[in-house]
């Protein structure tokens, strides 16, 4: 298996790679250091490159031998989708068709792609099922949606087999505490909420008291940045097994509000969270609630981390120790 993985220098990048890395394979971060961190693979096969050079692109995957790809480098933030369009449409779908056009010259098949629960917009279940409805209520969402679509196509007409991962709100961090959750601006729930306890950022602005939920704040699906790591490996060997292309949800199949994570941040911390209600964010559904029965039974995928309060507790280590992130 030799794997380049695009966009590996970032927070879910990097802890795939440390795992990827584990199984044996040969494996290659391509990353254009826009959002990711050096740092954070300083002991991985690098090459500094973006999705949208070609050249460096064909050269990497000859280079090495490419025979699979993981794609992570997207743009991922619902709030500046929204206000941004562009950019995000360029980067998402522009940049993943050319990725995919690259691959296909060059007689790569594999991907494991990164899709989001933003694919589903405002569900009329609570728990979300592969098949229901995709109806996106954000700019973000609709990228990757589109890209879903182009990889169906492009599975039936061109041998492309991809596995497109559909996550939920990842978080945490590896245990060892040198890498982690780094966003420049971070507008993330749970760093945002961290930051705050450590008097590193202002106060906490819950966004939206008003929605249809227990406590009127929003309900999301957290799940630990490794066991989602470890869905992509699994994902990966599925494929080299000659595994069709498929799309999994991928949460811990538990909703938690907003004040429900802030309560169990200051039960982690031991500090007070300060915080404020804020308006709703535009583009934020009710609630997002992953049912990943699919993945589990297809690929044997089974979450380590299922309690909030750990999930907690390993973004708390790495936000205790790397106060300033990768920069500190
Ligand atoms: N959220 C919040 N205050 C913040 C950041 C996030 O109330 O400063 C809420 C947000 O509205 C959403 C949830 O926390 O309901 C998770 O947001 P996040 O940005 O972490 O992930 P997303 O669900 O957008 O992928």
């Amino acid at each position: 298996m030799n794997i380049l993985v695009t966009g590996g220098a970032g927070y879910i990048g990097s802890h795939t790679v440390r795992l990827l890395e584990k199984t044996g394979g040969k494996v290659v971060v391509y990353d254009n250091l826009v959002t990711g961190h050096k740092e954070a693979i300083k002991n991985s096969l690098f090459v500094e490159g973006d999705i949208f050079d070609s050249e460096k692109l064909t050269d990497t995957l000859k280079r090495f031998d490419i025979s699979s790809v993981v794609h992570f480098a997207a743009y991922s933030l619902v709030g500046v989708s929204m206000v941004n369009p562009r950019e995000y449409y360029h980067n998402n779908v522009v940049g993943t068709l050319n990725l995919l056009d690259v691959m296909l010259a060059n007689g790569v098949n594999k991907l494991v792609f990164s899709s989001t629960a933003a694919v589903y917009g405002e569900p009329e279940t609570s728990l979300i099922t592969e098949e229901i409805a995709k109806n996106p209520t954000n700019v973000y969402g609709r990228t990757k949606l589109i890209m879903e679509n182009v990889m169906a196509d492009y599975s039936r007409t061109y041998g492309l087999n991809y596995i497109a991962l559909r996550y939920f709100n990842a978080c945490g961090a590896d245990v060892a505490g040198d890498i982690g959750e780094d966003h420049q601006p971070e507008t993330h729930l749970i760093p945002l909420v961290l930051k705050a306890c450590l008097g590193k950022t202002d106060k906490l602005k819950i966004f939206g008291e008003d929605y249809p939920t227990t406590d009127g704040t929003c309900v999301r699906d957290y799940i630990h940045v490794n066991d989602l790591g470890q869905a992509h490996v699994l994902a990966l060997k599925a494929l080299y097994n000659g595994h069709g292309s498929a799309v999994y949800n991928l949460g811990n199949g538990n909703g938690f509000t907003v004040k429900e994570v802030i309560e169990a941040a200051e039960a982690v911390t031991g500090l007070t969270v300060p915080k404020e209600i804020a308006p709703r964010r535009a583009g934020d559904p009710a609630i997002l609630v992953a049912g990943s029965q699919k993945i589990r039974q297809e690929l044997g995928w089974q979450p380590e981390y299922t309690d909030i309060n750990k999930i907690i507790e390993t973004a708390w280590h790495w936000h205790q120790q790397n106060p300033d992130g990768f920069a500190g």
